[in-house]
């Protein structure tokens, strides 16, 4: 029997075809090559990050043997990738050309070849390994290289209908371990941080999770340090713990999208002072996800949290943004800050998790995954909120 759920029945949704990603990566191509068109990019190199799966559907392995996806303004991109890779490639057939390139090849000459030496302006993935951009530079010395995400980021940040269907369905996974842990299924008392990270990391791959990327458990005076590194504290009657976890949720061979959902729970009873503070916590989450309508500016998202905050004298301990972009990846735009710059688009995904921490004694944080939507904010993540108290 397999382990992964039925996701049809949990989320009462029809999974989308194959043939539904391969249209929405059609757009995609034609979104980014009308922006390269507009604001005179003559080609984009993309590397590693999410450009290239969210593109084309195919990840770029991390090694020092380059992939490239160069992508003209108009007309196919080109796949450039190790020979040895090039078994792992799917959808190439009219979507975009593979060159596999092979050892005795030098793919940077490949790849200027197909940027051209006429190419003026060319956007490069962020995340480019420095040496390859060197190389690059080498052979296209007259080209101005700039940041790709100038040309991708605010189309990729604004979601369609099918990558909101994958976030619900990984938001629906973890909140089925938040509700696990809610219920008391699991013991908190005299177990170590990093035992509880594991088993909340199992479970995330048990809800159907492709990978784990993160399972933050911070309890006692570790729950104020809000990207606290599970570790051998023994958690005990009288603590807060912050459980902070996300994966990748894919189906199929798919590229999966991302889950990232925070509950804080109290161990036996909770002293009148951690309540006085969840409740500010909870009413600001409430507030900042109210706020997130369209049209609005990223950083009045921030403001309604802070403002709740700050009015209870807590804000100096309110220590980072409210929330940031989700997709492809944990951590993309848009960002939203209290210095942030733009507006709240229908389609944009982000997290809202304001969090108060008194240094050496407790904090929490609440965090959901929200969509921005042409009817108002809509929470992906579902799980109860109130703070609950487990009794083991
Ligand atoms: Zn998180
Ligand atoms: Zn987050």
């Amino acid at each position: 029997m397999s382990l992964v759920p039925d996701l049809e029945q949990y989320s009462k949704m029809t999974l989308p075809s194959e043939a539904d990603f391969t249209a929405a990566r059609r757009r995609r191509i034609e979104l980014v090559q009308q922006h390269m068109d507009q604001s005179y990019v003559d080609s984009l190199v993309l590397t590693l990050g999410a450009d290239m799966p969210w593109l084309i559907g195919y990840e770029a392995m991390p090694l020092e043997r380059v992939t490239a996806l160069v992508m003209p303004r108009g007309g196919r991109p080109t796949l450039v990738v190790p020979k040895l890779e090039a078994p792992r490639v799917r959808h190439f057939d009219d979507m975009f050309t593979i060159e596999p390139w092979a050892e005795s090849e030098d793919p940077f000459r490949l790849i200027a070849d197909l940027v051209g030496t006429g190419a003026g302006r060319v956007g490069v993935s962020e995340r480019t390994w420095a040496s390859w951009l060197i190389r690059l530079q080498s052979e296209l010395p007259n080209t101005t290289y700039i940041d790709s995400s100038e040309v991708t980021g605010d189309i990729r940040s604004v979601k369609d209908d099918l990558e909101i269907m994958m976030l619900r369905l990984a938001a629906e996974a973890a909140d089925r371990v938040a509700d696990t842990l809610m219920a008391g299924f699991v013991t908190f008392k005299g177990r170590s941080e990093r035992q509880i990270s594991k088993l909340i990391s199992e479970m995330l791959v048990d809800e159907g999770h492709s990978k784990v990327n993160f399972a933050i458990v911070g309890s006692g005076p570790n729950s104020a340090s809000p990207h606290h590194e599970p570790g051998d504290r023994v958690i005990e009657i009288g603590d807060a713990v912050v459980c902070d976890f996300g994966g990748t949720f894919g189906i199929r061979e798919e590229p999966g999208y991302c889950s990232d959902t925070t509950r804080t729970f109290c161990i036996g009873e909770a002293n009148q002072e951690f309540l006085r503070l969840y409740d500010v916590l909870h009413r600001a989450q409430l507030k900042s996800t109210a706020s997130a309508i369209s049209g609005v500016d990223l950083s009045a998202v921030d403001a309604a949290a802070r403002d709740e905050i700050d009015s209870e004298g807590l804000g100096e301990y309110f220590v980072h943004r409210v929330g940031h972009g989700i997709g492809l990846e944990e951590h993309e735009l848009p960002y939203l800050a209290p210095h942030s710059v733009g507006v709240l688009k229908s389609g944009h995904a982000f997290s809202v998790e304001p969090g108060i921490y008194l240094p050496g004694r407790f904090g929490a944080r609440i965090e959901d995954i929200v969509v921005a939507t042409n009817d108002g904010p809509q929470s992906l993540n579902v799980s109860n909120r109130s703070l609950v108290c487990l009794d083991r």
